[in-house]
């Protein structure tokens, strides 16, 4: 809430300035955001307004800076939040950002955790929260399996709406945690487990406001009257949508996304490998499987260690504050009745066509020595979940916040930088990944946790650095041994698929091929979208005119180690 005395009332030097912003600029913004939106809906970040260390948590979440800052926790800092309650609101904000100049930063739930949560790339970004107004499910389609969301559509929401509806036919796709938006996962192009896992090749349809504060539909949206907007992904000439992924050339408003028949029948499963060197055979069997389509969905190789930060931190099970050894991984893995590395997947369909896929994928895992498998039902719940419990559940497209523990390994109150490069389906690849990360946490004094998620192609692997944000050493730690990895991955021809705030630059710098080719066509089209340079400055490496050359890139330090 913002009243227009507030906005006059404020000191110059509280405010939290964009670059080339004035005072009075950033006043004069303001106030026409409180007429756009109203008072209520307009919250101004001062100086001393910023939320502080332990106040904040996944469920409260602060919106003007990063929860889990490796950084100072300036440098990514909002100078308000703005909520609009609708396309039009969008369009008039996007309008006021251009006249004055003021950049802005979409979120939608703005849980990217372990990428930097609602937190803007440059400082005095106005962050436009669509999460709080503009979340409803706009329409399900039963017969045709389709919903067409607003951005603050939460993984719950989407779930609850079809229960409450007594749509029990039709199953969502949710990632690890439930809370994230369905539409905001989509964009940053996240994954869950189930068949439609790959979440940007399973939405159908947008609708964006362009910086400029045009409003356009893609695919079949652009014809009036249709019906195919949420059916037919292309419309008609190019094809636009991925341009509106990890980018800064619109705003979101609504999405269309395919939905998940009950496939007739479902059994969830889990393979313990005992040995630290069992990743590259694990790998080896699974892309034979997956690119066969035996098994269907994007089951995850998880190492024990991430299994263990579920369900507590790392003092739980040891007293020791080193970075465990193998051996040590290895106790840990048998107190918790887990496999060096896991294997957690699912089979999908009536039963026929499951004790055929079942027998083709338990003798393939079992020609690994010392491999074994369980059912979620044979495993006791009297005593609390176990993983296989809470996989059973994401599996199946229920959501969840189970993994949340990952947080707290190095005790309460923990932080999560994510490190994510993709790799081929090999077991040498995957190996290669795995000791490279091992090699820089190892030297950087954090534990390994991670976990490869098969694609259709490919590998995500997904590395979770925890690190105590309240500890300088620890923060400078964790990104410095971020920043070295993602040097070491380009070295190997690795890239990551996404990233932090405080990555992006780099990572844009290392997909450099033919004189950065793709960042220079990223940048013509920034400049020709959005001329002023208002759109989410900086995202994925990308500068609108305005900003390039004046040193608000993040450059890694000196020396490489
Ligand atoms: P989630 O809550 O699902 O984790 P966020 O809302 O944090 O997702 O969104 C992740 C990122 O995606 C944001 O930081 C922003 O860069 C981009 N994004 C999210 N929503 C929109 C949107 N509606 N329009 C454009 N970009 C968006």
């Amino acid at each position: 809430m913002t009243t227009l005395e507030e906005i006059s009332s404020i000191e110059d030097e509280k405010l939290i300035l964009p670059p080339d912003v004035n005072p009075s600029a950033l006043r004069d913004a303001f106030v026409e955001l409180v007429h756009t939106v109203g008072a209520e809906n307009l919250q101004i970040i001062t100086s001393d307004r910023i939320m502080p260390d332990g106040q904040g948590d996944y469920f409260n979440l602060p919106k003007e800076h990063d929860l889990f800052y490796a950084m100072d926790k300036n440098t990514f800092l909002a100078s308000a939040i703005v909520a609009p309650g609708s396309v039009e609101e969008t369009s008039t904000i996007v309008k006021v950002a251009n006249k004055y100049l003021v950049p802005l930063w979409p979120v939608s739930r703005g849980r990217n955790l372990g990428y930097g949560g609602a937190a803007p790339r440059i400082r005095g970004s106005i962050v436009v929260d669509l999460g709080i107004r503009m979340n409803r499910v706009l329409n399900v389609d039963p017969k045709n399996a389709t919903a067409l969301l607003e951005p603050g559509v939460s993984y719950f929401d989407l779930h609850n709406h079809l229960q409450k509806n007594g749509i029990h036919h039709l199953w969502i796709d949710n990632p690890d945690l439930g809370g994230g938006s369905v539409l905001g996962n989509t964009l940053e192009r996240g994954a869950g487990y189930t068949p439609y896992g790959e979440h940007f090749s399973m939405h159908c349809g947008l609708e964006v406001v362009l910086p400029n504060g045009e409003i356009i539909r893609t695919g079949m949206g652009a014809l009036p009257g249709n019906n195919t907007w949420q059916l037919f992904q292309y419309g008609y000439g190019p094809y636009h949508d991925g341009i509106f992924t990890q980018s800064n050339l619109g705003i979101v408003t609504k999405m269309g996304v395919w939905l998940m028949p009950d496939p007739g029948g479902y059994q969830a499963y889990h393979f313990s490998f005992p040995r630290d060197d069992d990743l590259p055979a694990i790998v080896e069997v699974i892309r034979d499987l997956r690119l066969k389509m035996i098994i269907q969905n994007a089951p995850t190789i998880r190492n024990a260690l991430l299994d263990a930060a579920v369900y507590g931190p790392k003092s739980q099970y040891t007293s020791s504050t080193e970075v465990l050894t193998e051996e040590e991984v290895g106790e840990i893995a048998s107190k918790i009745s887990v496999g060096h590395w896991n294997v957690y997947g699912a089979l999908y369909g009536p039963k026929p066509l499951r004790d055929l896929q079942w027998e083709i994928v338990r003798t393939a895992f079992l020609t690994i020595p010392g491999a074994t498998y369980r059912f979620p039902e044979e495993v006791d719940k009297s005593s609390g979940l176990s993983i296989i419990h809470m996989r059973d559940e994401t599996l199946k497209g229920l959501p969840n916040t189970y993994e949340l523990g990952w947080l707290n390994w190095r005790g309460p109150g923990g932080s999560l930088l994510g490190f994510s490069p993709i790799s081929p389906t090999t077991g040498e690849d995957a190996n290669k990944q795995y000791q490279m990360v091992k090699k820089r946490f190892t030297q950087f004094g954090f534990d390994y946790m991670g976990t490869f998620v098969v694609g259709w192609r490919e590998l995500h692997h997904i590395v979770c650095l925890t690190f105590d944000k309240t500890n300088p050493t620890e923060r400078r730690n964790a990104h410095r041994c971020i920043s070295l990895l993602i040097d070491d991955a380009a070295r190997e021809g690795y890239g990551e698929y996404r990233t932090h705030l405080c990555f992006m630059d780099q990572i844009a710098s290392v997909y450099n091929w033919n004189g950065n080719a793709l960042l220079k066509f990223n940048e013509t089209l920034k400049d020709a979208l959005d001329p002023n340079g208002i759109m989410a400055p900086g995202k994925s490496g990308i500068w609108p005119a305005r900003f390039r050359g004046r040193g608000f890139e993040i450059v890694p330090e000196e020396p490489k180690l």
